[in-house]
């Protein structure tokens, strides 16, 4: 799972802290999700930390602590589709299937000359049936990872490095192009959507007001400061006391604005317009809200663009480097 949109070398320290911390199915499914999160932080995609808890959840719960074998029963758990589902099986048990993600189908589209768009679903079926058909029985696990280390170290996405590659002898794109980087054939994608927010930083006695989200999403279960997207035709300002009012029910007397914080996720970026403030009057705290310190906040799990503002506001030095930028 955290292989999911992530490097190997990313995933490692990830990996590894994660495996300390709960060395068994047992003890990750009795996890605390703030700390599963904590200690997610950064890795991003945080549905993924979710869905393997109640992976793991589901296995000591009802499948007596056993991983299913089949692809099939694989894909019956929380966030685990067709190439985990493949992945496990083929790795772990040896099941003959073939585990199809990005390297694997760039290397065969490479392989066989495939010029049609390789995220059409009939170009992917006609490379899976291709792979299948070259796939060995008896290692099945071997010749997965090696399709997906090929992609990663030699086949890679703009420059294939062909004239080390042991599968060059027999490759329609080395034999037939000059330049086999070209393949496979990729339609343009749309610009990612930008978003402009502002959130509003509230301190009272040396406490900040956090929130947080509970809401299914990116982002669920992390903390941040409350705010959210101008309406039409609203300032920014105007738009930061509004979100705080209606998310927290705290109505905020000045503020003054700091900086800007600068993030981009997966399918979006984000220009979060940040605001100091004091309150003006206090109300009770809806149950996802809390006036957190400086320690209690660096125990939370935060989002990427939090951490940014944490820093810009001086109280996140130990948090991670920040491209934050002061308002002059
Ligand atoms: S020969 Fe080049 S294009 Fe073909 S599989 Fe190897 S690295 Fe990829």
């Amino acid at each position: 799972m955290l292989l999911q949109q992530t490097r190997v070398a990313q995933a490692v320290p990830y990996y590894e802290r994660l495996l300390r911390r709960y060395p068994s199915l047992r003890s990750l499914a009795g996890a605390r999700t703030d700390e599963l999160l904590k200690l997610w932080e950064g890795a991003g995609y945080y549905h993924r930390a979710w869905n393997l808890h109640a992976t793991a959840q589901e296995l000591v719960g009802r499948q007596g602590g056993r991983f299913p074998r089949t692809p099939a029963a694989l894909e019956q758990l929380p966030g685990v589709g067709p190439y985990i589902a493949r992945a496990i099986a083929s790795l772990a048990f040896g099941v003959p299937v073939v585990a199809l993600e990005a390297n694997g189908l760039r290397v065969a589209a490479r392989l066989t000359g495939e010029r049609g768009d390789v995220r059409t679903a009939k170009v992917r079926q006609r490379l899976l049936r291709f792979l299948e058909h070259e796939l060995p029985r008896e290692a099945p696990g071997a010749f997965n990872e090696a399709l997906m280390e090929l992609g990663e170290t030699v086949c890679t996405s703009h420059a294939p490095q062909c004239r080390v590659c042991p599968l060059g002898y027999r490759c329609a794109a080395f034999q037939t192009l000059a330049d086999p980087g070209r393949l496979p054939t990729r339609r343009r994608r749309p610009p990612k959507p930008h978003h402009v927010a502002a959130i509003v930083a509230l301190e009272r006695g040396g406490r900040w007001l956090m929130q947080r989200r509970v809401e299914p999403g990116l982002l669920r279960g992390l903390w941040e400061f409350p705010g959210g997207r101008p309406e039409a035709g609203e300032s920014l300002l105007a738009a930061a006391r509004r979100e705080l009012r209606e998310e927290t029910g705290v109505r905020a007397g000045t503020l003054r604005p700091v900086g800007t914080v600068h993030h981009a996720y997966s399918h979006f970026s984000v220009e979060l317009h940040v605001y100091r403030g004091t309150v003006r009057r206090a109300s009770p705290l809806p149950a996802n809200a809390r006036w957190l310190g400086p320690e209690d906040i660096r125990r939370h799990p935060l989002p990427r663009a939090t951490v940014k503002a944490l820093r810009l506001l001086g109280i996140g030095e130990s948090l991670g480097r920040s491209k934050a930028r002061p308002t002059r």
